[in-house]
């Protein structure tokens, strides 16, 4: 049986799950949007990971595309799972490195043993990528990784924030369907 797929509206450091995915930048150390908010929320026990991180395989930051698992602190979740999203441009195509922060995220939650998964809109506030657009490579990356890697995951949650956003991915779902 592949996992389901469901839409949300609302604040992902709200969600209760067992990996809530962060759209994090590759120093691994903080930011805006997403990333501040969960770590505010989780505190400072996340950010103490993500150092030990930096310090050892991550010398050089978590590069884009790829997907790094860390404690979730106070966070009503078991990880927190670090993704880098891709800048949008509008003169180079970026989307294989989108779809991939998806499926690898997808891939580091089947190896912690995460049953259920909850993404916000990677890359679509300071990194600029149009929602329509990040919606259908997010939909499709997620229901292409579940279809051909099997695995613990049973749901996938994509947490938006605002009205927007969500009838975007609506839109998306049943476009995929
Ligand atoms: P990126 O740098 O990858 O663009 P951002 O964190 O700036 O990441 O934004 C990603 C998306 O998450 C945006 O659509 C933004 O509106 C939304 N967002 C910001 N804070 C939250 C939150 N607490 N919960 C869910 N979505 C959020």
């Amino acid at each position: 049986m592949t996992a389901r797929v469901t839409l949300v509206r609302g604040d992902l450091t709200q969600q209760r799950a067992d990996a809530l995915v962060n759209a994090a930048n590759s120093s691994l150390l903080g930011g805006g949007g997403v990333d501040g908010a969960l770590h505010r929320r989780g505190g400072p026990a996340i950010l103490e990971e993500c150092r030990r991180l930096r310090a050892g395989h991550y010398g050089k930051g978590l590069p884009t595309g790829q997907a790094v698992a860390t404690t979730a602190g106070r966070l009503d979740a078991a990880h927190v799972i670090h993704t880098v999203g891709p800048v949008w441009s509008a003169t180079e195509d970026r989307s294989a490195l989108l779809a991939s922060c998806y499926r690898e995220s997808l891939r580091v939650a089947a190896a912690v043993g995460a049953r259920t998964v909850a993404f916000p809109a990677v890359s679509t506030g300071v990194y600029g990528w149009p929602m329509d657009d990040a919606a259908r490579i997010a939909v499709h990356a997620v229901r292409e990784t579940l279809a051909e890697e099997p695995g613990p995951v049973e749901e996938v949650r994509f947490v938006l924030f605002d009205d927007a956003a969500y009838r975007t991915f609506e839109e998306a779902l049943a476009a995929e369907a």
